[in-house]
């Protein structure tokens, strides 16, 4: 019964936990309380280009190992969500500001060095993620508020040359 309510809560291909669970859970979190969260939307760099040149089940494989890469690079109290397709959600509960852009920061440095197949047809010949990052209660303290400041900060890294990492 424990194995099924936790695979209810995953993403049946990167094994991230879902867009379900993750409304769920950051209802909890950030449920208007003054405790220092925040929450990081990275999205990957010219993915679509990746699909295009290698198949889109080259695609998914890229998808999966990048969950894998990044899981392996959060501490244990954060959290991993597949927010849609090719963005993911990762919160990072009862952590300073500077803490949540010191993970996010290594998170996208460590994508950029690992070398994936095919990464050499990307456009900059590299596989990367931009991300923007959120702080309860800096900036917010309701989970759509910050989920939208994150997205407007996800935005700005792609607009300022992607693999970067935005945060006010
Ligand atoms: P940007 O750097 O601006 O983010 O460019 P992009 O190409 O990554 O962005 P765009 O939104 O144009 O393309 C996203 C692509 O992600 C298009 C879609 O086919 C692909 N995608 C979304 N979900 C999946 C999936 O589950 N599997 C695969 N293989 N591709 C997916
Ligand atoms: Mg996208
Ligand atoms: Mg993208």
């Amino acid at each position: 019964k424990k194995k099924l309510e936790e695979m209810a809560n995953r993403d049946g291909l990167t094994g991230a936990f879902n867009k379900y669970f993750m409304h769920k859970t950051l209802d909890n979190v950030f449920n208007g309380n003054r405790r220092q969260n925040s929450l990081a939307i990275m999205d990957i760099d010219y993915f679509k280009n990746y699909n295009d040149k290698n198949g889109h089940m080259e695609g998914d494989n890229l998808l999966r190992s990048l969950a894998q890469l990044i899981t392996d690079s959060l501490r244990d109290k954060d959290m991993l969500f597949r927010f849609g397709g090719e963005e993911f959600v990762i919160l990072f509960s009862d952590t300073s500001k500077e803490d949540a852009i010191m993970v996010a920061e290594r998170i996208r440095q460590k994508v950029a060095d690992f070398v994936f197949p095919f990464e050499e047809r990307q456009p900059n010949g590299d596989l990367t993620i931009s991300v923007g990052v959120a702080f309860s209660p800096s900036d917010a303290i309701e989970k759509q508020s910050l989920l939208q400041i994150a997205d407007e900060r996800l935005y700005k890294a792609k607009s300022g040359g992607r693999n970067r990492v935005v945060w006010e």
